[in-house]
């Protein structure tokens, strides 16, 4: 018999046949713990698991044609229980979510229950959560999805079954990103970016890869330039960004220009790697890389980066992040 579930899901092979399977035998589990970190896929992974568990046809699910699918794409399924997609999982929004689905269910069919960001649960609802699932309601499914679950009680976790989901490997994201219209190199920078996030790759891929693009340049200028070049771009940076941002403190200031920091210490991790003979992160840039590399030796590279995590640790504390830049490029070797 050949399989109805065409999910246009990248990755997590072995996670889809095992939910594929349990929905062909109908040996659904009374909980499901879905993890992993953000951006995997797991909300996506349990739409289409949702969405086959009820669908009527048996050639293609889901197939959305089927009543039950339309009223599920339209929101008005009613044995479809969530929580946690677009409120907070307090302990009244948990409490009136676990009383609805207690209640006997009128259609007499299975019930599924999706509690999304199970990992911001606090004690209290977790407490609540417990009961429901030691005696679950009858016929029903309960779907906690959780970027972790390291703060998560073990007595939540040992109810469930545990599904773990993990960074797609490069082959996947790859074949993913041939739904997109990117260059090469385009595609390579955010595979490398994304660390097999296809989430975190979404993001970039939105309007990010073009800010990405123009922090960059600002970056590769800024190494190019001399030293007077530089003040003067950090002098301009932070008159606009006190423009842009009145009123912020030093802090607040500093956390601006953070992602320049994690960008900067990207370029200088890839200069090192060209010297090691290691693929680079930042495939756009990869002649500019190359041509900087000359430029530096590796001792010099290594503690450049040092540099870097101590500029990072100092944007925490209320020092002028002006300075803390200043003081970094003039320091850099
Ligand atoms: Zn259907």
């Amino acid at each position: 018999m050949s399989q109805p579930y065409k999910w246009p899901i990248y990755g997590h092979k072995n996670q889809l046949k095992f939910l594929q399977e349990t929905i062909s035998q109908d040996k659904l589990a009374n909980t499901y713990l879905f993890y992993g970190p953000a951006g995997l896929g797991k909300k996506t992974v349990t739409d289409y698991f949702v969405r086959s568990i009820f669908c009527l046809s048996d050639k293609s699910k889901p197939c959305d044609k089927c009543d039950y699918c339309q009223m599920i794409n339209r929101g008005t399924f009613l044995d479809l229980y969530k929580v946690g997609d677009r409120e907070a999982l307090s302990v009244d929004n948990i409490r009136e979510f676990l009383h609805k689905i207690s209640m006997s269910n009128l259609s007499g069919h299975r019930k599924i229950a999706i509690i999304y960001g199970t990992e911001t649960i606090n004690l209290f609802s977790a407490n609540a959560l417990l009961k429901t699932l030691e005696e679950p309601p009858a016929n029903t499914t309960i779907i906690m999805i959780a970027d972790s679950i390291a703060n998560l009680p073990s007595t939540v976790i040992s109810r469930a079954q545990l599904v773990k989901f993990k960074s797609l490997v490069k082959e996947d994201m790859k074949a993913w990103l041939e739904n997109y219209k990117f260059s090469n190199e385009e595609k390579e920078t955010i595979i490398n970016l994304s660390f097999g996030r296809p989430g975190v790759a979404l993001r970039l891929m939105a309007d990010d890869l073009e800010q990405f693009k123009k922090s960059s340049s600002f970056i590769l200028k800024m190494m190019a330039g001399g030293t007077f070049y530089y003040m003067q771009a950090i002098d301009k940076w932070f008159e606009i960004l006190k423009k842009e941002y009145p009123g912020y403190k030093l802090y607040e200031l500093g956390n601006l220009t953070r992602e320049y920091l994690d960008l900067f210490e990207v370029f200088l991790r890839d200069i090192l790697w060209v010297k090691l003979d290691r693929p680079i992160v930042n495939e756009i840039y990869n002649k500019e890389i190359n041509a900087l590399s000359q430029k530096f030796n590796q001792q010099s590279l290594i503690n450049n980066l040092l540099l870097i995590n101590k500029a990072k640790q100092k944007l925490n504390y209320n020092i002028s992040p002006q300075l803390m830049w200043e003081n970094l490029f003039l320091s850099i070797e």
